[in-house]
């Protein structure tokens, strides 16, 4: 397949997923899917699902959360936003809505619905970042450990081509404060990475 239709055959299934509304009687804000993909992108984001706030905006990452994943990865937001070398594909592309305690889990039937279809348009993907546990539960299977502090901890077994994360949230500040090796360790890596990926 050439590249030019490797790119039409994306578009056409992106157009397909931003008119997904398979699951919208349980989103209390409606189908909103927020991603960015194209063929030529060599690092996949997959995060949780987009919160209020990037469902309003329509802009992944649009928040303190989307702060410091850039800072994690050294980049500024116009690379970060650059779909031909950044795609983010999260594991419930619509804001679920809120829970007790937090916004609710992503929807589950999201990503076994699209994720397989636009990975199969992404060949050059050479780095996946797992941030957070669906992520992380989904990719790696049995290959993960029980929580993300584990499986994160445990990121050599993955490397280089996937790297799982915490997620960036301002929640987790006293989880980033206890576990000094995250910064110590793997955050370089992580930035030698993108920054060889992105061509920075
Ligand atoms: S969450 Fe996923 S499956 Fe549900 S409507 Fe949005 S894109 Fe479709």
């Amino acid at each position: 397949m050439t590249t030019a239709a490797a790119h039409e055959t994306l578009d056409a299934l992106l157009l397909r997923v931003r008119a997904c509304r398979n699951c919208e009687a349980y989103l209390p804000l409606g189908p909103r899917p927020v991603l960015q993909a194209s063929a030529s992108a060599r690092i996949l984001i997959v995060g949780q699902a987009p919160g209020a706030k990037v469902h309003a905006s329509g802009v992944p990452w649009s928040d303190k959360s989307g702060e410091r994943l850039r800072d994690w990865m050294g980049i500024d937001a116009l690379t970060f936003y650059d779909a031909a070398r950044i795609a983010i594909v999260p594991m419930g592309l619509c804001y679920p809505g809120r829970g007790t305690s937090g916004d609710l889990p992503p929807r589950r039937e999201c990503a076994p619905l699209w994720h397989d279809r636009l990975l199969e348009q992404m060949p050059r993907i050479e780095l996946t970042l797992l941030v957070g546990g669906y992520a992380q539960a989904h990719y790696l299977r049995d290959a993960g450990h029980a929580s993300v502090s584990m499986t994160t901890r445990d990121w050599r077994t993955h490397a280089p081509r996937i790297l799982p994360l915490p997620h960036p949230s301002p929640r987790n500040v006293a989880w980033f404060k206890a576990n000094a090796w995250f910064e110590g360790e793997l955050l370089p890596v992580l930035r030698r990475r993108v920054r060889r990926l992105v061509g920075d």
